[in-house]
């Protein structure tokens, strides 16, 4: 097989596995019957999920057959292998996980038989793959503002779980229709409940688990900024003491919000069926403290009182914190020069985590360098300094590719808990292929990254476009990277 023919298979497939080598000879026939060998230390190898995976795949019932591998229990978790013979498949793993990963690459490699005016079958050039995560935390944050339809948040994790993303992040912007607190959504934009239970089943049935985000300290607009919405106080100005005088922060030496708050986080803890992580936010609390009350008081204390509140409130239920880093670095300070650190002097909040448990997971969030002078190398001196104290630590990028790929190998090097990819109000149109392209390669493996191409674009509207099969997708709007091609906008209009 010639260099551009490897070149060709080899960028089919997001993201690239860690050893891939492609053999010549004749093909692999998935086929009513194929011989597929399943390789694991368990004693349970998930042949159901193998078989109804073929079926929904390539619509073929293969024969399955069990092996016990030699090698069990080396492999890290997700981790798996694959060979790829003229009359056989062997895919081996130690965890169901691992097994997943193997099915999504083989979709990806898997080519339609040529020659024919119909689909009458696909094939598999041969092949050996071993292939592992170089993190174990690989995560998408997906905002659902009141203009995201769920059908598009269920293609985007449909689409992160296809490119071996393992975590969602998922941030209502005023939309979950609590029933302790009704008044933290716009009514007429409540999500449909339902719906959303059914997307994270469906999320941890594709190897994606979600993780709720509620914003404790800042963004307790449940809006953004630039529109100066309020979710909460637009029509409910009785609620005025919950929330600092401009309500953009929660009043946090009002009892009245923990315990408010409390009923929110548990709701949620709830209907994500005890995730193992809660976004609490923290970020961008610009105007925290400034009541009566609360600037009459040490800002550090009543902070560090809150945030141990909460985490405490979900130690109990098994399920840990993320948080987001500004606020706990200062600006101004020479070490995170043209960094983000969001914490301002009147706060006073640098030495605060001292005070917080280390099993609190730090977002550090990189978006761009804010310095005149460029470095010749990103150092991410803030996610360093958490690291070296304790802390799991995941990097953030956004948008940046060549952050993203730094970020990524800072992960894989130093060893962090791994890397939240955040979309924000941009996971549409040109910036698609970025998102759940780039971004998943470089969690995958840092080290092999990929930057947009038309190639990358190509595979990333393929791979959208079998999920659009897997969905039934029929309508115009619910296809490609954005709902229209002219005036696309960044974020699909709701559908009425
Ligand atoms: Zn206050």
């Amino acid at each position: 097989m010639n260099d551009d023919e490897i070149k060709v298979l080899t960028e089919r497939l997001i993201p690239v596995p860690k050893h891939i080598s492609f053999l010549d000879g004749q093909e692999y026939l998935i086929a009513d019957g194929c011989a597929v060998s399943l390789r694991t230390c368990s004693s349970k190898a998930p042949a159901e999920r193998i078989v109804s995976l073929f079926k929904a795949y390539w619509q073929v019932e293969p024969e399955i057959r069990i092996e016990a591998n030699r090698q069990a229990g080396k492999r890290v978790p997700e981790a798996y292998a694959i060979k790829v013979a003229a009359t056989e498949l062997i895919i081996e793993a130690d965890d169901e996980a691992g097994f997943l990963n193997a099915m999504k690459t083989l979709r990806q490699l898997a080519e339609v038989c040529r020659g024919t005016s119909k689909v009458t079958g696909h094939f598999l050039v041969q092949c050996e793959i071993e292939d592992e995560p170089a993190m174990a935390f690989r995560g998408v944050h997906l905002c659902i503002f009141p203009e995201t339809p769920l059908w598009d948040i269920e293609r985007q994790i449909r689409l992160a779980a296809y490119h071996k993303f393992n975590y969602a992040v998922i941030e209502s912007w005023g939309v979950f229709p609590f029933e302790t607190h009704p008044e933290f959504c716009w009514k007429e934009y409540a999500i449909d409940k339902a719906e959303l239970k059914r997307i994270i089943g469906l999320g941890r049935e594709l190897g994606i688990t979600l993780v709720p985000q509620f914003n404790l300290l800042g963004h307790a607009t449940a809006s953004r900024s630039v529109t100066g919405k309020h979710v909460t106080l637009d029509f409910n100005p009785e609620l005025q003491p919950l929330f600092e005088p401009e309500g953009w922060t929660w009043c946090i030496s009002n009892p009245n919000v923990r315990s408010i708050l409390s009923d929110v986080v548990n709701e949620l803890c709830d209907f994500y069926e005890n995730p193992p992580f809660f976004h609490i936010g923290c970020d961008e609390a610009d105007n925290i403290g400034t009541c009566r009350d609360c600037r009459r008081q040490e800002l550090k204390t009543l902070v560090k009182e809150h945030i141990l509140h909460f985490h405490d409130l979900l130690q109990k239920r098994g399920t840990r914190t993320i948080m987001w880093h500004d606020m706990l670095v200062e600006q101004g300070d020479p070490r995170w020069k043209g960094y983000t650190a969001y914490g301002l002097p009147r706060h006073n909040l640098s030495q605060l985590y001292r005070e917080l448990p280390r099993d609190i997971v730090i977002a550090d969030w990189q978006y761009a360098y804010r310095d005149k002078e460029e470095p010749s190398e990103y150092d991410w001196p803030t996610a360093k300094f958490f690291h070296g104290e304790n802390f799991n630590v995941l990097m953030c990028p956004w948008l940046d590719e060549k952050f993203m790929a730094s970020q990524g190998r800072l992960v894989a090097e130093e060893k962090l808990l791994g890397m939240l990819e955040t979309t924000w109000h941009k996971s549409h149109d040109r910036l698609f292929a970025t998102i759940f392209g780039t971004a998943p390669c470089i969690a995958w493996n840092p080290f092999l990254p990929k930057t947009i191409s038309i190639e990358l674009r190509l595979s990333v509207a393929h791979h959208l476009r079998q999920i659009g099969w897997d969905m039934n997708v029929n309508e115009y709007e619910k296809t490609g990277f954005s709902q229209y091609q002219v005036d696309p906008g960044h974020h699909p209009h709701q559908l009425i």
